[in-house]
């Protein structure tokens, strides 16, 4: 019998007949390592326990605390639930099983009218719970490719699926009583340990995740091998629930998407629309202190262009199509605002004592984001970006950096974000064809970045592959509630644009120099800053953002509703965003209702605050109210708002 080496994760390499599974490796090193795996790594690749090795490679076993071993458990959670189905809806059509960072999903196809639907995840865990029960072995075998093809009977997933993983004419399957799955991943060898699991949701999905294939429905579960694994899963679910910016969106009526008007396309609500002026006044208002002149430029643009700006070459597939005008001119809807500050700079012949010149804009933009992509606010087709452009001699390009890292700590300080990484992106050193032509502009830039850095004693990470084609850049990762992660800020240095569109300055030499761009945005694009805000508040926005500021309830109508419309127009004068509850409801309600909806400050006016020019003042989140003057109320309110106070 041939042999073949296996290198270990130690380094060290030991030979083993040919046609070894990866148990018995396991066993070969220890007895209890034997015992405890239930996967295996070969040469990177998830394997399973019974997985026989014909060829070098490099080992590993995985047991259940590794990324493999919790894997296998996921996917063998997923065998059985489609055993359960299989048996339950013989009919039912069937994608492929997965497993993401919480646990598997497996696509179902019913035809007819009605879906798989949560309510009846209560039938499939009893019928999945039999199973674990009676401990069922799960064999791994072979069957010739034809033999497969017959089990899928009409299924046109499976077909599809039987041709992708045939191999010489032979398709690997387990088989769980007569039941038999197509073995993409390992699989434990028996049923017994999937005591802990969870069926969870259920979502639409595209075949193979495109928006031309037909929509199958998705059945999220989850399993652990302890109780209180899943106890902390099902609890960072609720919480995530809770921070969901599409939960709180709706519940706070805030924005809405309709996928008959246009996926991706968000509408904002008055409340939405508050936060976002509040939010464009602030930021334009900080970039205007900080040097920034602010433009006005059409969302629309002749096709060419994008043709000049390089973007038609490397960023089409994120672009809508053009729009033929029939009369020879194609007009294009702007993914990115750079070309129209391009055009603003060229508009004047510029000196060098205009640099850094900084041009900034809420500029509206159209990118073509994958269905699948998108969520929410968070990743929009139409959005609107806090969009800068900074034009400099190269010799400005660093202090103009940190002076852009300085206004980003400043902003974010303002809106109390604490919780996020730098992330220096680079160019990928493989894929060099991607990106614009220039080994030492990259090289240079890239280490003037770091540099920077280094210098602001900032904490960062390096990316490599991640930098926008023209250049390398600095992005402000932040995280989701759903536990991704989404840059947020940006600074990217372009040597490429002032080449393309031929931009210069005179030198104090009186000589044409090439300027370099700085592209930054602050706080991202209205849509992606909101979600996050959404979320990093749970809704409860500080009083100077928040939709509704101030919630006044007289106490009775009849009686109290004169010095409510008093102070209401007090209040209006100081620019307060304020609401009478005069609805016909107990007063212990409409108190409820304003917590609900996240007021910052409700005020209770009775006989006593008539009778003293008081209000009695009840902060969000907090049980204690506070009887003041209202002129004191209105120094603690214009305080709050001006210091962008959380408290
Ligand atoms: P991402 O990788 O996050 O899609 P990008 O690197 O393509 O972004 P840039 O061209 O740098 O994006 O856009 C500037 C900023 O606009 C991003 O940093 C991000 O905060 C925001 N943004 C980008 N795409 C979207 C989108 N589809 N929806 C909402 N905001 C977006």
């Amino acid at each position: 019998m041939s042999q073949i080496n296996l290198t270990f994760p130690d380094g060290s390499v030991k030979q083993f007949d040919s046609g070894v599974t990866v148990k018995d490796v396991a066993d070969s090193i220890s007895i209890s390592l034997g015992k405890k795996a239930v996967a295996g790594k070969f040469n990177d690749v998830a394997v399973d326990l019974r997985q026989e090795l014909n060829q070098d490679g490099v080992i590993e076993i995985a047991t259940k605390d590794s990324a493999e071993g919790i894997n296998v458990l996921w996917q063998t959670a997923a065998l059985i639930l489609n055993k359960v189905l299989v048996d339950k809806y013989p009919e039912m059509n069937f994608g492929e099983a997965h497993v993401d960072e919480h646990g598997f999903y497996l696509d179902t196809e019913k035809p007819g009218q009605t879906q798989v639907a949560e309510t009846d995840f209560d039938d499939l865990t009893a019928a999945m719970n039999q199973i674990v029960l009676a401990n069922d072995s799960i064999e791994l075998t072979s069957i010739s490719q034809q033999e497969a093809l017959k089990n899928a009977g009409d299924d046109p997933y499976q077909k599809q699926l039987v041709a992708e993983l045939a191999q010489d004419g032979q398709v690997a399957v387990y088989r769980l009583g007569d039941f038999v799955s197509l073995a993409f991943a390992p699989v434990l060898s028996s049923t017994g340990k999937v005591k802990i699991f969870k069926l969870l949701s259920v979502a639409g999905a595209y075949w193979k995740g495109a928006s031309s294939n037909p929509m199958l429905q998705r059945i999220y579960g989850t399993a652990f091998y302890k109780q209180k694994d899943l106890d902390a899963e099902l609890a960072r679910r609720q919480e995530a629930h809770e921070r969901d910016h599409r939960v709180i969106g709706n519940q706070l009526d805030i924005f809405f998407v309709d996928p008959k008007v246009g996926a991706g396309l968000p509408y904002w609500m008055p409340n939405g629309a508050t936060i976002r002026r509040t939010l464009e006044r602030y930021i334009i208002d900080k970039e205007l202190a900080a040097g920034y002149e602010h433009v006005y430029t059409p969302v629309l643009a002749n096709v060419d262009l994008y043709k000049q700006s390089g973007h038609w070459d490397h960023y089409r597939e994120d672009m809508f199509p053009p729009m033929d005008m029939g009369d020879g001119e194609f007009l294009e809807l702007r993914p990115m605002n750079c070309p129209s500050h391009v055009q603003v700079y060229n508009h004047h012949k510029r000196s060098y004592r205009e640099l850094p010149l900084r041009l900034a804009e809420l500029g509206m933009m159209h990118r073509y984001e994958k269905s699948g992509a998108l969520t929410g606010l968070q990743r929009v087709r139409e959005m609107t970006l806090n969009d800068g452009h900074t034009f400099v001699a190269p010799d400005q390009i660093e202090d103009e950096f940190k002076k852009i890292l300085d206004l980003m700590i400043d902003v974010y300080s303002d809106f109390d974000i604490h919780d996020y990484r730098f992330r220096l992106s680079y160019r990928d050193p493989e894929n060099t064809e991607k990106y614009f032509d220039n080994d030492e502009m990259w090289n240079k830039s890239q280490k003037m970045l770091k540099a920077a850095m280094d210098d602001m004693g900032l904490d960062y990470y390096e990316a490599e592959g991640e930098a926008a084609f023209y250049g390398p850049k600095l992005d402000v990762q932040t995280k989701t509630a759903l536990g991704g992660e989404e840059t947020l800020s940006t600074i990217q240095l372009d040597f490429l644009l002032p080449e393309r569109f031929d931009l210069k300055y005179v030198g104090a030499d009186g000589e044409d120099h090439r300027p370099v761009m700085i592209h930054r945005g602050v706080i991202s694009t209205m849509e992606r800053f909101t979600a996050y805000l959404i979320e990093m508040y749970k809704g409860a926005f500080p009083t100077w953002l928040a939709p509704k500021q101030v919630e006044m309830i007289p106490v009775k109508n009849e009686l109290h509703m004169e010095y409510a419309k008093q102070l209401q127009s007090r209040l209006l004068a100081h620019h307060i965003r304020i609401d009478i509850d005069d609805r016909n409801e107990k007063m212990g309600y409409k108190i409820r209702q304003a917590q609900v909806n996240k007021i910052p400050y409700t005020l209770v006016l009775g006989d006593h605050e008539v009778a003293d020019q008081t209000v009695t003042v009840r902060k969000y989140g907090q049980k204690d109210t506070e009887t003041m003057p209202f002129d004191d109320f209105v120094t603690l309110l214009n305080h709050d708002i001006e210091t962008y106070s959380r408290k």
